[in-house]
């Protein structure tokens, strides 16, 4: 719990030093970063996760069916998933240039648009917790974008962040593989280190792209055996490969 004169020293500091208020996705300045982060240039050809999508998992659908189909098929251990973003285009750049070329700071403009896209709902939770790498891997990468993005989302939000899982082992690529397949090679991946932190609580677990669920799947049946609910978000939904891209 941070103090009150910790989040007093705080807002002098960032009067003082302003964060960074570009565009997140070109570097243009911009007018109001904690409401809109990006550009007008930039915001014509954004990849807005705002037509029809999955009531569940937030993936765009092309018919006006309110539940995917896998959702219809598969029952998630999470209840609801927040994306502002399809992944495409240059969502999906700035994504990887945080991720790959250490850019921290798009972190804040990030956590901005999942905040906002939540809106009140953010209301309905107790807790933020994020997908979380093995000690090795964040050694490697340096930092771990989904805590970092949870961190930036619980400061906006004034929601408390806790670490609640591990992950045990680093697991196969994953990219060629199919849901039921990916869940299966995720069996024992992550566990719960923080069972007392969750215990009745409403969740909201934080990852940076979720792309067939899988992974913020196997996260949330861990943390549903304790917690009353989770519920995900990320910065961006992949679409299904036959989805035509969305213009
Ligand atoms: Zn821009
Ligand atoms: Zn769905």
């Amino acid at each position: 719990m941070k103090s009150k004169f910790g989040e007093f020293l705080n807002k002098c500091l960032n009067l003082m030093f302003p964060p960074d208020i570009k565009c997140i996705f070109c570097g243009r300045d911009v007018k109001d970063f904690y409401s809109r982060p990006f550009c007008d240039s930039c915001a014509k050809d954004l990849p807005f996760n705002t037509g029809n999508r999955c009531l569940v998992c937030d993936e765009p659908i092309l018919n006006e069916a309110i539940v995917c189909d896998n959702c219809q098929k598969t029952k998630h251990h999470f209840k609801h998933a927040f994306c502002p973003f399809v992944y495409d285009r240059a969502v999906r750049d700035a994504i990887l240039s945080y991720k790959k070329n250490n850019r921290r700071y798009l972190a804040l403009g990030f956590a901005v648009l999942i905040a906002k896209y939540i809106g009140e709902n953010i209301k309905n939770f107790d807790l933020i917790t994020f997908v979380p790498m093995t000690p090795k891997k964040e050694r490697e990468r340096s930092f771990n974008q989904s805590k970092l993005l949870a961190e930036e989302l619980g400061k906006l939000t004034n929601v408390e962040v806790v670490e609640v899982l591990r992950k045990n082992f680093d697991t196969k690529a994953q990219k060629e593989l199919g849901y039921v397949d990916r869940m299966k090679n995720l069996k024992n991946t992550f566990s719960v280190i923080d069972k007392k932190a969750i215990k009745n609580k409403n969740v909201l677990l934080v990852d940076d792209i979720i792309t067939t669920c899988s992974t913020v799947d196997a996260c949330s049946a861990e943390l549903a055996k304790y917690a009353s609910s989770v519920s995900v978000c990320a910065v961006a939904r992949n679409k299904r490969k036959t989805l035509p891209v969305q213009k």
